[in-house]
C-alpha cells in the first residue's frame, strides 16, 4: 500500500499529463465563478452544465448582480437543470455575501460552509481553488476513487463510512498544490474511475488499487440500501382561455419551490367537471415518482383550489422556449415546459 505522499504524486502527475484544463470555470481564481460551477456540477454532467453556467454569468457577472436579481429570473435561468433548491440557496447565499460581506466572498472555509447550500466538500473546493487553502474535498467522484483504492466498504450515507472516507481524503490532501490535487481527484473520478466500466488500464492508481486487486469494483463504493420507490399521483389542471394559460407559483421551499407549474390536485380528489384527459406521464424525482395526469379544464376558479394572488395568466407564445426573445422570465420545470410546448 502506498504512502499519502506517493498517492498524491501519482494523482498530480496524472493531472499534469492528462487532466482537463479547459473547462470554462478553470483558470479563474474568482470564488463566485468557482462556487457557481461547483453547485451546478452537483449531480449534473459537465456537458449539461456549460451552457447554463455561461448564460448565468452573462446575466449575473458578479455575485452582487445575482443578489439583486428577482427569484423568478434566477429560477428562469436554472429551468431544466433540476435540483432547484440549489438555485434557491445560491440566490440566498449571494444575498448573504452582498449584505454581510459587502459583496466580497469570504475566504475562511468555515465561513464559506456557513453560507446556504454549501457543504463541507464544496467549501473545501472553493477555499482550495480560489484561495489556495489546503482544504480536502469529498464529492461523489472522490468518494468513489477512495472507496475503491482503499477498500472502504459500505454506503457513504452511513456516518462511520463517511468518516472513514473523510479521514482518507484529509490524510492524502497535500498542503502544497492542493488545488491541482483536488482537481485531479475530481477528474480521475469523472473520467477514469467511472461508476461503471472504469478505465483501470489508464489509471495511475491501478498498481495498488484494492478494488481492482480483489475484483470488487462493482461492489465499491457501497450502494444506498434499496427501498420501494414511493409514487404520488396528481392531476395538473390545464386551463387555457384566449390563448393564455393559467399557472401557479409553488411555495418557496419543497419540490420545484419558486417555479411556476399548472395547478395541481391529488388524484384521490374528484375529477373536475367537463375536464378532458391529455396524455399522462411519470416524472422521476430522486426519491419518488410523480405520476401526472394533465386535465384540460374550462374554468379553474370554480374548483376553488388556489389563492388568486398565487396564480397568473401567461400568453402561450410568451412561454415558448423556441421564441427565446419572448420567453417569460420565470422558472418552469422541464415537464411543465414540455406540456406547454405540446399545447401550442
Ligand atoms: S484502478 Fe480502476 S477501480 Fe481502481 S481507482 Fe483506478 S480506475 Fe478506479
Amino acid at each position: 500500500m502506498w504512502s499519502a505522499n506517493s498517492f498524491q504524486r501519482k494523482v498530480i502527475e496524472y493531472y499534469r499529463q492528462h487532466g482537463r484544463k479547459h473547462l470554462p470555470w478553470q483558470g479563474t481564481k474568482d470564488p463566485y465563478r468557482i462556487w457557481l460551477s461547483e453547485i451546478m456540477l452537483q449531480q449534473t454532467q459537465v456537458a449539461t452544465v456549460i451552457p447554463y453556467y455561461e448564460a448565468f454569468l452573462e446575466r449575473f457577472p458578479t455575485i452582487v448582480d445575482l443578489a439583486e436579481a428577482s427569484s423568478d429570473e434566477v429560477m428562469h435561468l436554472w429551468s431544466g437543470l433540476g435540483y432547484y433548491s440549489r438555485a434557491r440557496n445560491l440566490h440566498k447565499a449571494a444575498k448573504t455575501v452582498a449584505e454581510e460581506y459587502a459583496g466580497t466572498f469570504p475566504q475562511d472555509p468555515e465561513e464559506i460552509e456557513a453560507l446556504p447550500g454549501i457543504g463541507l466538500s464544496t467549501a473545501g473546493a472553493i477555499a482550495a481553488f480560489a484561495f489556495d487553502k489546503p482544504t480536502a474535498i469529498l464529492d461523489g467522484n472522490v468518494k468513489r476513487v477512495l472507496a475503491r483504492c482503499y477498500g472502504i466498504e459500505g454506503w457513504a450515507g452511513k456516518s462511520a463510512v463517511l468518516k472513514a472516507l473523510w479521514a482518507k481524503a484529509e490524510e492524502n490532501t497535500p498542503v502544497k498544490d492542493t488545488a491541482q490535487y483536488n482537481q485531479a481527484m475530481m477528474d480521475l473520478g469523472a473520467v477514469i474511475c467511472t461508476r461503471t466500466k472504469p478505465k483501470c488500464d489508464k489509471c495511475p492508481l491501478a498498481k495498488e488499487c484494492f478494488a481492482l486487486k480483489q475484483g470488487m469494483i462493482s461492489e465499491l463504493p457501497g450502494k444506498k440500501p434499496k427501498k420501494a420507490r414511493p409514487k404520488r399521483s396528481v392531476y395538473w389542471l390545464v386551463c387555457i382561455e384566449d390563448n393564455q394559460v393559467l399557472l401557479h407559483k409553488r411555495p418557496p421551499s419543497g419540490i420545484w419551490g419558486g417555479l411556476w407549474c399548472f395547478p395541481e390536485i391529488e388524484q384521490s380528489e374528484p375529477i373536475p367537471e367537463h375536464s378532458q384527459k391529455l396524455s399522462s406521464f411519470v416524472h422521476k424525482f430522486s426519491h419518488y415518482d410523480l405520476e401526472v395526469q394533465p386535465l384540460l379544464v374550462k374554468k379553474l376558479s370554480k374548483t376553488g383550489i388556489m389563492e388568486p394572488n398565487e396564480t397568473e395568466r401567461f400568453a402561450l407564445a410568451f412561454l415558448n422556449k423556441k421564441t427565446q426573445a419572448k420567453t417569460a422570465q420565470i422558472g418552469l420545470p422541464t415537464p411543465v415546459s414540455k406540456l406547454l410546448a405540446s399545447l401550442q
